[in-house]
């Protein structure tokens, strides 16, 4: 593992990038998932507060129900008009005074004139055969509990007020009057107080055809008002209950409104607290949290990065190592290290592959006179020279040219027959005697090379090795060396000797 990446020294990088992008995207899940929860949370909080105001609506209305039948029954019975007017008040509104924020509990005739209130001093000369809450029961006696929309009194000095009504038949089954329950504006008003919708929240009481009840925070001119036409209020009026987050055309405020159809009644309670309200703890929460990931995810990402370019560099500098460690530092060949390492692979391998193995040895001729004639300087240049010439003739990947010592080279030639070895020692022998080799002086110098030539076939349980294919072209430079110099001697072969028997 950290051979493998001290080798790919940008895995470290790549790795660090993406464990800091997969702990960004699971911080940025986890954000989403808190998101949702929010507004979970928000929803049901807003269906309680909305199961309070409609509890409580329904509880009072069902009283003020009560009430109205029991009028209703009193109204019907031919004793109560016999009875005198404050026992008959009695009889008729007990019921109705226990409940709160009653405006008036009345029985009105068939002609719209009151017959009977509940306070003595209510001004009983109006006429109420033109309200919609009278109308509607002296033409239908199947309508049974009316509630009226919001209007001015007349009864009671024009205050706003919303009526509950119910029909009295006759004894034949025909229109005799209503049973009328007033009850003030404010007792809507009344049951928001409690309820805090938040900042810019809104709470509030809602006809089912949009006329407006009561409302927090609170518009004097709003009450009585119709929001029917608004797209908010169209989403909720076709269902009886539900959530969804609606922008306000008055303030253009988006809020999660929660609603639900307030049960024998024609209203609906609505809670509907700001988005922005409900998200905010959420949203501050998220920019720590963003912030916080960022900024360690950025120094992970770096850190890491600076790790893969130590090891890059880490891996440069041991890289160069090696090189120099194989590498004779005067001509660049490969050293006798080298050398005497891949002359044992290569002797493995053609024993294995039965495959010959060539060794060429060169040494350059009279270089002790070279040096002391044109100095070190020259004798160092000359030997560059050479050792240029020597690769350049031996370009196999598989050839190895290598320093053996002072001015002594060697060239290892795998799969190669001694007289492909000696061609390639004339080759070079040529090449270095053509060659100007350092300039610079009164005279361009030269040098000349002898080389000796040595191929080997290992049979299988041969145990010499690579060195004696190398002492065996050894010999063969000295018999170069012997005969005269500059030129090539192999004992495998001899050109002239096969030229001869060629012609
Ligand atoms: P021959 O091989 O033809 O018999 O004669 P030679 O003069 O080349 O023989 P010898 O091997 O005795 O001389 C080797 C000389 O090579 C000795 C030294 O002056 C020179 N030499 C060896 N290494 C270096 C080197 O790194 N730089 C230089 N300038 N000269 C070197
Ligand atoms: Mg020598
Ligand atoms: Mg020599």
């Amino acid at each position: 593992m950290t051979h493998y990446v001290s080798n790919r020294p940008w895995v470290a990088g790549v790795a660090g990038t993406l464990v800091a992008t997969a702990m960004a995207g699971l911080t940025l899940l986890t954000l989403g998932a808190g998101r949702v929860d929010a507004l979970n949370h928000a929803r049901q909080n807003s269906q309680n507060l909305v199961s309070i105001i409609s509890t409580d609506l329904a509880r009072n209305v069902e009283i003020y129900d009560l009430s109205l039948q029991s009028m209703v029954d009193g109204a019907r019975n031919p004793v109560t008009w016999t009875l005198p007017a404050s026992v008959r008040r009695a009889v008729l509104f007990d019921r109705a005074t226990t409940a709160a924020y009653l405006g008036g509990a009345y029985l009105i005739d068939a002609n719209g004139e009151v017959a009977a209130a509940q306070d003595d001093d209510a001004n009983t000369t109006v006429h109420l055969d033109d309200r919609e809450y009278f109308q509607v029961q002296a033409h239908d006696a199947k309508t049974g509990l009316y509630f009226s929309h919001p209007f001015h009194s007349r009864l009671r000095g024009e205050k706003l007020s919303v009526a509950l009504t119910r029909r009295i038949d006759d004894a034949q089954g025909g229109f005799a009057g209503i049973a009328l329950l007033a009850i003030r504006i404010e007792y809507f008003q009344h049951l928001l107080d409690r309820i805090d919708p938040g900042g810019a929240g809104s709470v509030f009481i809602v006809m089912a055809d949009g006329t407006l009840l009561a409302r927090k925070p609170y518009v004097a001119r709003d009450i009585g008002a119709s929001i029917g036409k608004s797209p908010t209020f169209q989403t909720m009026s076709s269902h009886d209950s539900g959530t969804y987050i609606g922008v306000a055309a008055v303030d253009g405020v988006s809020r999660m409104y929660t609603y639900a159809r307030v049960p024998g009644t024609p209203l609906f309670a609505v809670v509907a607290p700001a988005v922005d309200d409900v998200l905010a703890p959420w949203r501050h929460r998220s920019r720590l949290a963003g912030a916080l990931t960022v900024a360690f995810g950025g120094v992970f990402v770096v850190v890491s990065w600076l790790l893969a370019f130590a090891l890059r560099d880490k891996q440069r500098a041991q890289s160069a190592l090696v090189r120099l460690a194989a590498t004779d530092p005067l001509t660049r060949l490969s050293n006798r290290r080298v050398l005497d390492q891949r002359l044992d692979e290569e002797w493995r391998r053609a024993q294995r592959e039965q495959k010959p193995l060539s060794v060429l040895f060169i040494d350059i001729d009279y270089f002790k006179r070279f040096n002391d004639t044109y100095g070190h300087a020259s004798g160092d240049e000359a030997l560059i020279a050479v050792a240029t010439c020597i690769a350049s003739v031996a370009r196999r990947s598989v050839d190895l040219v290598a320093r053996y010592g002072g001015e002594e080279f060697a060239v290892v030639m795998p799969d190669t027959t001694p007289q492909r070895a000696f061609e390639m020692g004339e080759r070079i022998r040529r090449k270095v005697e053509s060659q100007i080799i350092v300039r610079g002086h009164d005279t361009p110098l030269t040098v000349t090379v002898s080389v000796g030539c040595a191929t080997a076939t290992p049979a299988r349980g041969d145990r010499s090795g690579g060195a004696d294919v190398l002492a065996a072209a050894d010999r063969q430079l000295y018999v170069a060396k012997e005969q005269g110099r500059n030129r090539t001697s192999s004992a495998q072969w001899d050109e002239s000797v096969m030229q001869g028997a060629v012609s």
